[in-house]
């Protein structure tokens, strides 16, 4: 059995995997090089904690190996919704399933389920230094050390009392910490203000491993278009689909945002990877939105009878007015303009075939993608260590007794829980198998 289990990092993978090494005999210690653990857990879901899907796993991860991915699915298995669930009962945090198979804590609140981690880390011994960061690992055949910086703040009472303007001092702590075994759990590089500012990537590389360029994921998607200042703050049920050189790729039905700069929402986020990677490789990406989802078939239906009629019995009305029967103003107004309707053309002066090529625009209107936003208003990273460079226990194959899990892997989830479930499976898996697997040889 592995006495000293390290682990870097304390977010979600790497509190559940501290835990789960613990339980199972292990002396752990948590390195978080912010002030606390689990920032990140505190904005999920919108403070709400979205934490597991009850829904098949199949199909709602991504990475860059396929069959790597296919063998995770299985392993996946080893820890399910469902055992998430049973853990957190275990803990004391009681959750509920809403409509879409989403899972949240019974009182809605994300601090709670870090609340319960943190307590079962507290009971079990887990020792946890924060305001200490990993900058190095030196492993060994039998286990190794960790450089750690520890971040010393000044106090700020006793800056107050000395009248000292700083309130923030840091002074640099060099220590060195030895392991049996060691779990690199520091995030990737989304919402880096949470901690996971992609020190693990460095990490990892100083090991060995090999790193699938991280990008931002779960992301709104700016956009080429002066027309976007004029659609800020439209929300509407559309259809969009995702067109890499012109081939469909993806396609996501729900309330598209959109905003000065681009397109946001759940359908957006869910597709934002696919973009996001398309775009670094230099390819052409756009998507096109049906803003007539509720039409069925609105190609052939824009043309039938009851149309024509509908745009002869309106010919007194604007063409914008006459759009905004089925858009919101602002989308027709874009819309118009860009046919080269003038602003108060009415219907019957501009035609039966022009008011058609708007209605036709308002079912595929296309628009440029040309970046995902930043890595801070990302939810998560798509990218990171190869999955083909773990075991089935998410044991690195370039060192036994390092263990690579969450977010620092190459293998991201769409909306919906599935990625803090990949953070909580990939640490139970890695604790359990870092306390119990018998050295190798
Ligand atoms: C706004 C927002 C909302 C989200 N909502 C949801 C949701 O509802 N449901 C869902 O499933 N997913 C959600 N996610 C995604 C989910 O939070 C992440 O997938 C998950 O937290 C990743 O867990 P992790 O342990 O791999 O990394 P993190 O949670 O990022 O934890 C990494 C930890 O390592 C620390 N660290 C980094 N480098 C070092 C170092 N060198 N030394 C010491 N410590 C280090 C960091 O400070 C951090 O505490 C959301 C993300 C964001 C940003």
């Amino acid at each position: 059995m592995a006495d000293r289990v390290i682990v870097a990092g304390g977010g979600a993978s790497g509190l559940v995997a501290a835990i789960f090494a613990a339980e199972n005999g292990a002396r752990v210690t948590v390195i978080e090089h912010k002030d606390r653990v689990g920032k990140k857990i505190l904005m999920t879901g919108n403070g709400r904690c979205n934490l597991t899907n009850m829904s098949d796993v199949r199909g709602k991860y991504y990475s860059s190996d396929a069959d790597s991915l296919n063998r995770i699915y299985d392993t996946l298995v080893r820890f399910d919704a469902e055992k998430t669930r049973d853990f957190f009962r275990r803990l004391g945090l009681y959750t509920k399933e809403k409509r879409d198979g989403g899972v949240y804590p019974v009182s809605e609140q994300a601090a709670i389920v870090l609340d319960v981690l943190r307590s079962a880390c507290d009971r079990l011994g887990v020792r946890i230094r924060t305001d200490c960061e990993v900058t190095a690992v030196k492993p060994r055949r039998t286990g190794g050390t960790v450089s750690v910086v520890q971040y010393i703040r000044a106090d700020h009472e006793q800056n107050k009392r000395e009248k000292k303007s700083t309130a923030l001092q840091h002074k640099h702590k060099e220590d060195m910490l030895e392991y049996d075994r060691l779990i690199l759990a520091t995030g990737g590089k989304a919402a880096a203000v949470s901690g996971s500012d992609g020190s693990g990537y460095q990490l990892a590389k100083g090991l060995g491993h090999s790193i699938i360029e991280p990008l931002p994921a779960l992301v709104q998607l700016k956009c080429e278009g002066t027309f976007f200042r004029a659609l800020s703050g439209v929300r509407a049920q559309c259809r969009i689909r995702l067109l890499i050189d012109g081939r469909e790729t993806a396609s996501e039905e729900g309330e598209l945002q959109l905003t000065d700069y681009g397109i946001s929402g759940i359908p957006v986020f869910q597709m934002s990877r696919l973009a996001s990677r398309a775009i670094y490789e230099g390819r052409r990406c756009e998507a096109g939105i049906d803003f007539l989802p509720y039409i069925e078939n609105a190609e052939n239906q824009i043309f039938d009878k009851s149309m024509d009629r509908n745009i002869r019995d309106f010919a007194h009305k604007t063409v914008e007015e006459f759009l905004s029967g089925l858009v919101h103003k602002k989308v027709a107004a874009v819309v118009c303009r860009q046919n080269g309707v003038a602003s108060g053309a009415t219907v019957g002066h501009t035609g039966v075939r022009k008011i058609v090529e708007c209605i036709r625009m308002l079912a595929d209107f296309k628009v440029k993608i040309t970046a995902p936003n930043s890595f801070e208003n990302a939810q998560v990273c798509c990218g990171g260590v190869p999955l083909g460079e773990v075991d089935e226990n998410f044991m690195s194959r370039r060192h036994s007794n390092v263990y690579i899990i969450g977010e620092l892997l190459d293998c991201d989830g769409i909306c919906g829980g599935y990625n803090l479930q990949w953070a909580w499976a990939t640490g139970a898996i890695a604790g359990a198998d870092a306390a119990l697997r018998r050295d190798r040889t």
